[in-house]
């Protein structure tokens, strides 16, 4: 198959459907579709959908009633797109999604979308394509690499699965129904996706998993290797100067990844370890197998080992019989633990999932003024951490060009935006900056030291 055709590809959630976005142009490459940043230019609509909350899901719909107005006008002028639906929407509402939206041509859940040509080609023969299975292939066998072009404009930060899938099936939440039994990619094969990489002027890396932590591949030695043990081998392709890895459950912080946070220079200090609730009562009821003493230890065993760790965490109130003891005891483990930020949720009961059947739902008011205490609380601790930073002097990797002429943008080991006045040659450069300013979402500072930059990398501006 040859010819200028465009593909455009919208991800929602998390950073797992970004990376798979990423893995579906790559497939698409080969076949003859270019990416474009505009569905009006495209031929291909793939929406690539998240399930974690209603919110999410119905996000999906609006969107797919404005892409069936973009292909009704690229019909008046004669030409074909195709609408598609991807990702854990995909997974869970197939035929939901064909039934409510009948422009979807294709329909491909998470595990399946390696099949993408074999499905476009059904779609092109005037079939609607649908495949929601868990096939018995891996599917990152049959993905091609990402070309030294296309990982050059993606940026200097990348992520790369490594796990995918979960087994901890935690009361409130679809993942194990939409990305299924938790899997590890073997060693070898995600070393040769980080040289690939790297040799693309790649510097960090961030080995993203739904359950990162509980990585089990097989290593060279035959062996499962835990996620310490591929850090180190990741710290040792050339050119990778920074890894980060998420999201980690807290009951699989086992001792070679805390040991790696004292022994591993590239490890960055920052530490995303959802907790959900501060309540015993609650966190047995979310079936999350740890209680507050457990997560408090281990967040002590981390700051032991890596003493300039920050914390980030994932919470939801208004869980199923959540009470005003249980939600005071969430504010005071945010006040014990002091984090640098966190991402807060109010519960969204999912359909099949144990949590949705509970009685003793919440009222949504509640929900929304204990959301509201918490991010303050929240915003609070963030912003003292961020102040903290004035006058530091530290590294940060050099991303891409800011919105103002002359503005690069980086990011710190705690994932801080931070913004200097500088060459636009620093692009993939790690140096160090003095802050000397900040605003609510970013740090600004000068750079402590001129920099000799390596080849330039020059990135798309906005973000
Ligand atoms: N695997 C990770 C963990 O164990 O925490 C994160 C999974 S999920 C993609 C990201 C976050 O979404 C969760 O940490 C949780 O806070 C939130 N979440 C999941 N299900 C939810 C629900 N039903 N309602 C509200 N928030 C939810
Ligand atoms: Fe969902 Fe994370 Fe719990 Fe797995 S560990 S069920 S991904 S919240």
């Amino acid at each position: 198959m040859s010819g200028a055709r465009k593909v455009y590809i919208k991800s929602f959630g998390c950073q797992m459907n970004v990376y798979d976005s990423n893995r579906m142009a790559d497939m698409l490459a080969p076949e003859g579709y270019a990416e474009t940043a505009s569905p009006e230019d495209a031929d291909l609509i793939i929406l690539n959908t998240c399930h974690i909350r209603e919110k999410a899901a119905e996000k999906v719909y609006s969107e797919l009633g404005r892409m069936r107005l973009i292909k009704q006008a690229a019909a008046r002028d004669g030409r074909l797109v195709t609408v598609a639906v991807a990702g854990c929407v995909a997974q869970a509402e197939g035929a939901e999604i064909v039934r409510r939206a009948p422009s979807v041509d294709l329909v491909v859940g998470p595990q399946s979308y390696h099949r993408l040509p074999g499905l476009l080609a059904q779609v092109h023969r005037g079939e609607r394509a649908i495949d929601t299975e868990f096939p018995i292939e891996d599917k990152f066998d049959a993905l091609p690499a990402p070309s030294r072009e296309a990982t050059r404009r993606r940026g200097v930060s990348a992520f790369v699965t490594v796990q995918e899938g979960c087994d901890k099936f935690c009361t409130f939440c679809v993942v194990p129904y939409t990305r299924g039994a938790e899997t590890s990619r073997p060693v070898d094969k995600i070393v040769t996706e980080a040289q690939h990489l790297a040799e693309a002027g790649v510097r960090e890396v961030t080995l993203i998993g739904q359950n990162v932590n509980a990585y089990h591949g097989e290593g060279p030695d035959g062996r499962a290797w835990t996620l310490g043990q591929l850090l180190h081998r990741i710290a040792d392709v050339p050119g990778i100067a920074r890894l980060r890895y998420t999201t980690s459950h807290p009951g699989d912080m086992e001792a070679s990844l805390i040991a790696a946070h004292r022994d591993l220079p590239a490890l960055m200090p920052h530490l995303h370890l959802p907790v959900q609730s501060g309540s015993d009562r609650i966190l047995a009821a979310m079936n999350r197998r740890h209680t507050r003493a457990d997560y408090l230890n281990v967040i002590a065993r981390v700051r032991d080992a890596q003493p300039a760790i920050a914390f980030s965490s994932d919470f939801i109130v208004g869980f199923p019989g959540e009470t005003d003891d249980d939600f005071d005891a969430t504010l005071s483990l945010v006040e014990e633990v002091g984090y640098a930020g966190a991402y807060s949720f109010k519960y969204s009961a999912r359909p099949g999932t144990p949590a949705a059947e509970l009685a003793d739902q919440v009222t949504d008011d509640v929900k929304a003024e204990r959301l509201q205490r918490l991010q303050r609380s929240i915003d609070r601790h963030q912003a003292g951490f961020n102040q903290r930073c004035r006058g530091q002097t530290f590294d940060v990797l050099f991303e891409r060009m800011g919105r103002h002429p002359g503005q690069i943008v980086g990011r710190s080991a705690y994932l801080q935006p931070v913004q200097v006045m500088a060459d636009a040659a620093i692009i993939g450069e790690i140096a160090p900056v003095t802050i000397t300013d900040l605003s609510t979402n970013s740090l600004f500072g000068t750079l402590a030291r001129p920099v000799e930059a390596r080849e330039p990398l020059l990135m798309q501006a906005g973000g």
